[in-house]
């Protein structure tokens, strides 16, 4: 059963705009689950890369599957690939490149290497601006310096597993970015999630799991996939006061307006 108890979809509703399906932690059970996921309510998946070997990887599964499609970019964790920019600028002349990401700064692991982490991401959200595509920004302890460089470039995108507070969310809708909530928001200790999703208008929401990583409570540190979204729904509809297809619905649009679905 690829659903948590009764969260069985009877609509195609579901966009996950953030996953992983090159991640070597599905190797053996990728198509088998993507071809379920599909069967049961996810109707599109947006898989980010991280570096170039990755980027390739993903490409091949948007190549294989309708509904998938890639982000291409370098991740600030995945530096040592070497990866250059202009491979990215190659890789997302893709006709099923929706964006570049996953890319970013994380403070979290190093933080010895700032200015080339800000370097790269700056480039890549140039090179986005000049392909006219969105970003799929990562921010871990780098909410200062990520907001500069947004600030700098202002590019479409969305600012992905949002860890920052409502100051920094109304930041970034300032910019018109919008916000990404996965699987943290279940969690017992995101306390400031709720004060965040009830300061951002839902036309700034977008639903995603950062799959095979993140899985939402009950199933945290399990592995995750596309469908375990509808316990991020639930608990979004639950802070909202809305319908978990509501906010199927609502996020959806938001989708396929920022990534042109
Ligand atoms: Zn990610």
């Amino acid at each position: 059963m690829i659903y948590p108890d009764e969260c069985k979809l009877c609509e195609n509703l579901i966009i996950d705009t953030h996953a992983h399906y090159d991640d070597e932690k599905f190797d053996g059970v990728r198509d088998e689950l993507l071809i379920e996921l599909h069967k049961n309510g996810v109707d599109k998946i947006i898989t980010c890369a991280v570096d170039g070997i990755s980027a390739e990887k993903t490409l091949s599964l948007a190549e294989n599957y309708d509904f998938i499609y890639a982000a291409v970019g370098i991740h600030p964790e995945n530096l040592e690939s070497k990866t250059t920019v202009d491979e990215i600028r190659r890789l997302a002349s893709h006709k099923k490149c929706v964006a570049i990401g996953e890319i970013g700064l994380d403070y979290y692991w190093t933080d010895d290497n700032k200015d080339l982490q800000k370097e790269v991401f700056e480039s890549q959200v140039i090179l986005a601006n000049e392909l006219d595509l969105p970003v799929i920004v990562h921010d871990r302890e780098a909410h200062s310096d990520t907001l500069e460089i947004l600030k700098k470039h202002k590019p479409k995108g969305v600012l992905h597993c949002f860890s920052g507070s409502r100051e920094m969310a109304q930041e970034i809708i300032k910019l018109g970015m919008y916000i990404g909530v996965g699987g943290v928001v279940t969690f017992k200790n995101a306390r400031k999630m709720p004060e965040v999703i009830n300061a951002v208008p839902i036309d700034r929401l977008l639903l995603e799991t950062d799959c095979p990583y993140l899985a939402p409570e009950p199933y945290r540190g399990k592995l995750c996939h596309s469908g375990y979204i509808t316990l991020t729904a639930q608990k979004i509809a639950e802070i909202l006061g809305r319908t978990r297809d509501d906010i199927f619905c609502r996020t959806r649009e938001n989708a396929k307006k920022l990534f042109n679905l």
